[in-house]
């Protein structure tokens, strides 16, 4: 199992713990500061210092199990890494802190289109939530202005939790179909940007939206029947 330093600080940037196992290509920790790809937010990157040599880390995955976290890293010899070993982890911090700005501007997105969304993908340099419009229009500069002016109230974000029980009677808080909170562990994590989106999720985001900065929304594209892409970027990357 891998605590999830990362749920406890979001802005932690370098964290000390220790190797729990190794396997192919990658090394689970005890602990982590390395959020692991999941929800559409691709896996953290950076670097682990163990035993004196700096391994850079690629991509960061849940284990099969879903409660380990391996760290894999670039790197084709192992052997020198042992389960206990000490480790001195960093993140690629402004990579990590532009998808916590992109994520959080998503949850803004779906705070605007009153449709559910059916997918979507957060990315360092653009992201993306399709919508079932049902017919409904939605115009790129209008979307823009009304993400940015939220921007502009400098919203505080904040982490709290439901019960499963709680979910199952509310199913409707769950926003994108394709990315289904994780239940079974009697209760889910939840992001609430103050009077603006209240939704289940397992990302990492920023403290106040005013963090995201400057956005513009570049396309809109019919994908499929009813649905409809709509990309995003931040103009200060
Ligand atoms: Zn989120």
């Amino acid at each position: 199992m891998t605590e999830k330093v990362f749920y406890q600080d979001s802005y932690q940037k370098t964290h000390r713990s220790t190797v729990s196992a190794v396997e192919d290509g990658g090394v689970m920790l005890a602990s982590t500061i390395f959020y692991p790809m999941g929800g559409g937010q691709p896996g953290d990157t950076g670097s682990l210092k163990i035993g004196g040599t700096d391994y850079r880390v690629i991509d960061t995955r849940y284990a099969p199990d879903r409660i380990g976290i391996v760290h894999y890293l670039d790197a084709d010899d192992l052997s020198g890494v042992s389960p206990g070993d000490a480790v001195e982890l960093e993140l690629d911090w402004e990579r990590r802190h532009r998808l916590m700005r992109m994520h959080t501007s998503m949850h803004l997105m779906c705070s605007l289109i009153s449709a559910q969304a059916t997918g979507g993908s957060i990315g360092e340099s653009e992201s993306r939530l399709d919508f079932d419009l049902q017919g409904q229009t939605v115009d790129k500069h209008q979307l823009t202005t009304a993400i940015n002016e939220l921007i502009g109230r400098g919203l505080p974000v904040s982490v709290g939790s439901i019960s499963d029980d709680e979910l199952e009677r509310n199913p409707g808080l769950v926003r994108t179909m394709s990315v289904q909170p994780p239940r079974g562990q009697g209760e889910v994590r939840t992001i609430s940007i103050e009077d603006a989106d209240y939704q289940p999720c397992g990302g990492t985001h920023v403290k106040n939206i005013g963090e995201i900065g400057e956005v513009v929304i570049t396309k809109i594209k019919s994908k499929g029947k009813q649905n409809k892409r709509i990309t995003m970027v931040l103009v200060n990357p």
